[in-house]
């Protein structure tokens, strides 16, 4: 009876996000409660899980998940206590368990460490020795790195973008995981793509990068692929192995996971240029919207905290006050100040005060009248995943045009869950600013009559050359005038 640990630990953040990550971001489950949370629920966790207990004579040991929402890099006090605590939950079980499934993220970075994922791999490896199977997954944002493939058996990663499998990407370790332990023998060929990339066109439902992964796919379905996988990259974390790359796991068959690793690399290298976003200029997007019937969707990615952003860009909304903007308006930021002045207030109170730019300073605090609509203590539902969420105390405020959902810290915004939490439908608004790279389309793009993909400051900007890359290798596609690619396959195996 094979006994398998399942740990994990998973953020992405934003090197250009200048709040840190802190200790007390991330939502920890220890031992039993891995279990008890996960089970039933969409998580890759979840779907591990789902494959392993559909298995008689496996036994799961579970010992420490830990996830933060996206956020600047972590602290060195934070990456400390959270790495110390990773470890101590795996050292009772040395000895006593016969593979490990991680489920990690890939762009996690640390003032102190800039691969925690590698250091966790690592350390893993190092307290159970060779003989004890590790298979990891990956977020399609992931960043894959050397120390990470040296000290894995296997790896895989998301198909899908925006993400919706997570639960199979679990399922899919897993079960690469128990067919190591009964015998198979995995060899990664990765082949690295120096670019980074972001825009519709990498959509995995309707953009060119979905066509390579419905080719992984179907790799994946065949005998001997053990699993395969594109890896975009996050390109705001400015980490020294950022890039884009193609990964391919056979049984034993190195030839054919180089050949398929090569290809895929060289077929998305030659789509660079369509994976870049097209940004519509901030002014003239709010020029136009005003004369438009609506409802008029602004995706404001450079301040989307999903992505690792701090959520309190109020440009867009600044913009809309200084030209007198007609229509209605519904957005959130995050400003803690403001909630306690709210709160101070309360419902059906009136105040004045500065809104945004309280977190990045690259925005300038807008001084706005507010009346009190709603104040709340931040928990709602995530209607992509029906998981919990908290946005900390929570006031919806009205002035003039605008409806804001001020929140007192960040939280995803890809799909309505935080509109709709707070009793707003955002369909009846002429506006909707939306903190988030891509949304599924029912979310917004259905019932709207368009959407700008404007060109905002922040540190999530679409606009990579405004970020100010200075760790990732160099030179890389588009920051770079003169960018070849050599591509170079790499491979690894433990046997
Ligand atoms: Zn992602």
């Amino acid at each position: 009876m094979p006994r398998i640990l399942i740990a994990g630990i998973a953020q992405e953040i934003s090197s250009f996000n200048p709040v840190s990550t802190e200790y007390e971001l991330f939502s920890i489950q220890r031992g039993t409660e891995v279990l008890e949370m996960n089970r039933g629920t969409t998580t890759a966790i979840a779907g591990a899980l789902a494959l392993f207990e559909a298995h008689e004579d496996v036994e799961v040991v579970t010992t420490f998940a830990a996830k933060a929402v996206s956020a600047g890099p972590m602290s060195a006090d934070c990456w400390s206590q959270l790495s110390t605590e990773f470890l101590d939950s795996l050292k009772p079980h040395v000895g006593k368990v016969d593979a490990i499934y991680l489920s990690l993220h890939g762009s996690m970075g640390g003032e102190t460490d800039l691969d925690p994922e590698g250091w966790v791999l690592e350390q893993t490896r190092l307290l159970f020795g060779d003989n004890v199977p590790i298979v990891f997954s990956l977020d399609l944002h992931g960043i894959l790195t050397a120390k990470m493939l040296h000290h894995g058996n296997a790896v895989t990663a998301y198909h899908t973008y925006p993400h919706v499998d997570l639960h199979d990407t679990g399922k899919r370790a897993a079960s690469l995981l128990l067919k190591i332990v009964d015998g198979a023998e995995p060899v990664i060929a990765r082949v690295r793509v120096p670019a980074i990339v972001r825009g519709d066109e990498l959509k995995t439902d309707t953009g060119c990068f979905g066509e390579q992964i419905r080719q992984i796919k179907e790799l994946e379905a065949s005998e001997k692929i053990l699993a395969g996988g594109f890896l975009i990259g996050n390109p705001f974390t400015d980490v020294p192995e950022l890039c884009c790359q193609a990964f391919v796991v056979t049984d034993g068959d190195q030839q054919r996971a180089e050949n398929i690793a090569l290809e895929l690399a060289s077929e998305f290298w030659a789509n660079r240029e369509l994976m870049q976003s097209d940004l519509v200029p901030l002014e003239e997007a709010v020029s136009k919207a005003a004369t438009m019937n609506g409802p008029v969707i602004f995706t404001d990615a450079a301040d989307a905290p999903s992505s690792g952003s701090p959520g309190d860009s109020n440009s867009i909304i600044s913009e809309m006050f200084h030209t007198e903007y007609p229509n209605s308006v519904l957005a959130a930021v995050t400003d803690a100040e403001v909630v306690k002045l709210a709160v101070a207030a309360g419902v059906g109170g009136k105040f004045r005060a500065s809104i945004g730019g309280s977190l990045d300073p690259r925005f300038t605090p807008l001084e706005l009248d507010f009346k009190v609509k709603l104040l709340s203590d931040g928990n709602y539902i995530l209607e992509s995943w029906g998981v919990p969420q908290n946005s900390g105390i929570t006031a919806v405020l009205t002035s003039g045009v605008f409806t804001l959902v001020v929140t007192s810290r960040p939280v995803s915004q890809f799909d309505r869950s935080l509109f709709l939490g707070h009793g707003i439908d955002p369909s009846r608004y002429h506006s909707i600013i939306v903190k988030s790279p891509h949304c599924q389309p029912q979310f917004f793009d259905e019932w709207s009559e368009h959407n700008f993909n404007v060109d905002a400051p922040g540190s999530t900007s679409a606009n990579l050359h405004s970020l100010g890359h200075s760790i990732c290798a160099r030179p890389i596609f588009p920051l770079d005038e003169q960018v070849d690619f050599n591509p170079a396959v790499e491979i690894y195996r433990r046997h």
